[in-house]
């Protein structure tokens, strides 16, 4: 993996108290409001430990909810709440992470950018905004090329980590070497998530004079734009295998539409929020399939932070706003595409033949130079979503949260396996003893243990009897509920 570059900048964190305060009927611990605490009571009686799920509802809890005692015994805090009595109690470094406090303590509380990538926590912030990927220009991002091996990729984890982790950053990765063989495009997609199926299959041939009739079936240059724009919702992830290139051009450009809007804000604010409030309507319609979409160009979340670029002049439909707001409509949208087309926004490379270039749709926009040499140019494309490669990269990143490898462990230290010799024959037991030996069929009686523990890993446990399925909560977070 070459183009690895240090984590996005970071973010203030939320200030915290170290120690929970004595608590009003309103503020409570950390300076987490009482109903807050309330709702996400770990108990027993309002929570599943099991598989992560709340047991209660809003409506099940009275309205007005106080702290009436709270208490730090250790790594717990023992909450009782008014006015029914109700006991809850929380682990201290889980509590601490969405603490919001404005006096002086500190403390080991966290906010989940201070100390580790976004794209990693279980906390609810949104990683798919402008604040948790590092926005680039053309020039900044040749610099540090987000590239890998799909040889390596398979047999690397650290490496499959890295080209993951630059998808969800800076928007895209070029993996090298993958086999020019029809199809190939859909295993490198099913290494990462689920592949998306369209009314056209699981993946497309991109040819000239190929079907469904469109520019991108033409040797004319494409502007850099959002792929399947016109789907609702659409894939968040694309692939592009080449299989084979032009005889000349056909060139990729890929611009970072974040950056671009970005730029736009800070230039013209008022075109940014004109294309953020403004609805269009993206359309798509052949033998097979009737599809419209209507979003604004960028999608901002509730905190206007950039969330999504939906950019493709050859599908949008005649806009239906009063006339001057059509104007201003226009206008802001030039505005827009004369930033995307400026030198320095658009980074232009050639995929060559066993490259696969996977980039986040909802951002990247993908066009390409005109080219000749007719059917010569051959590529297949297929769709996945960001969410499933956010889960392998997760996790990767997790391995204590898999299920196999914690069994593996647990079953390393049993006292049936330290009845046998060796590591090597620890790990043939537990095979041919676990209850995952149907699930293992494909691992190669060769694999040494490195691979087999990443072979382990990939392939996550579905057990519900060993293992526990989402995320785990801090066991001492269970309480007896008094009600
Ligand atoms: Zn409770």
């Amino acid at each position: 993996m070459t183009g690895e570059a240090e984590k996005p900048p970071e973010r203030p964190g939320y200030p915290v108290n170290a120690e929970p305060s004595s608590a009003g009927p309103g503020r409570a611990p950390f300076g987490l409001p009482a109903i807050w605490l309330r709702v996400n009571c770990r108990c027993a009686h309002c929570w599943d430990s099991r598989n992560g799920e709340r047991l209660v509802s809003i409506t099940d809890l009275p309205r007005e909810v106080s702290v009436r005692t709270a208490r730090r015994a250790g790594d717990r805090v023992e909450i009782v709440f008014g006015p029914d009595g109700h006991r809850g109690a929380f682990d201290v470094g889980w509590l601490s992470q969405f603490a919001i406090g404005d006096d002086e303590a500190g403390g080991e509380g966290r906010h989940p950018a201070a100390g580790e990538p976004s794209m990693d926590s279980l906390t609810g912030e949104d990683d798919r905004t402008e604040d948790a990927k590092r926005l680039w220009s053309a020039d900044e991002i040749a610099e540090a090329f987000p590239q890998g091996s799909w040889p390596l990729f398979r047999a690397d984890a650290a490496h499959r980590q890295a080209c993951l982790t630059a998808v969800l950053r800076d928007g895209f990765v070029v993996l090298r070497d993958v086999p020019r063989e029809p199809g190939a495009v859909l295993t490198v997609a099913q290494s990462i998530g689920f592949v998306r199926e369209t009314e056209r299959g699981p993946f497309l041939d991109v040819q000239v004079g190929a079907l469904p009739p469109s520019q991108a079936f033409t040797g004319r240059p494409l502007t850099p734009r959002t792929a399947q724009a016109f789907r609702d919702p659409p894939p968040t992830l694309e692939l592009l295998h080449c299989l084979d290139d032009a005889a000349a051009g056909g060139e990729s450009m890929l611009v970072d539409g974040f950056h671009a809007a970005a730029s736009l804000r800070a230039r013209d604010p008022a075109a940014f929020a004109v294309l953020a409030s403004s609805e269009v309507t993206f359309a798509y319609a052949d033998a097979r399939a009737e599809l419209r979409a209507t979003r604004p160009v960028i999608g901002v979340d509730p905190r206007g932070r950039i969330r999504e670029i939906r950019l493709n002049g050859n599908h949008m439909q005649p806009l239906r706003l009063p006339p001057d707001e059509a104007v201003a409509f226009y206008a802001a949208y030039r505005a827009f595409a004369e930033m995307i087309g400026r030198p320095g926004q658009m980074l232009t490379f050639l995929l060559r033949p066993g490259d696969c270039l996977i980039f986040d749709n909802t951002r990247i926009l993908n066009g390409r130079t005109g080219f000749t040499g007719g059917r010569k140019r051959h590529l297949q494309v297929c769709w996945t979503d960001l969410d499933g490669l956010a889960s392998t990269l997760a996790l990767m990143r997790h391995p204590r949260r898999n299920g196999r490898l914690r069994s593996l462990r647990n079953y390393s230290r049993s006292p049936r396996a330290s009845a046998v010799a060796s590591p090597g024959d620890v790990i043939h037991n537990f095979l041919h003893t676990s209850l995952f030996k149907d699930r293992l069929r494909r691992a190669r009686r060769s694999m040494l243990l490195p691979e087999l523990l990443t072979f382990l890993i990939e392939d996550r446990c579905l057990c519900r009897e060993t293992c526990s399925p989402g995320g785990r909560p801090p066991s001492s977070a269970a309480c007896s509920p008094q009600d």
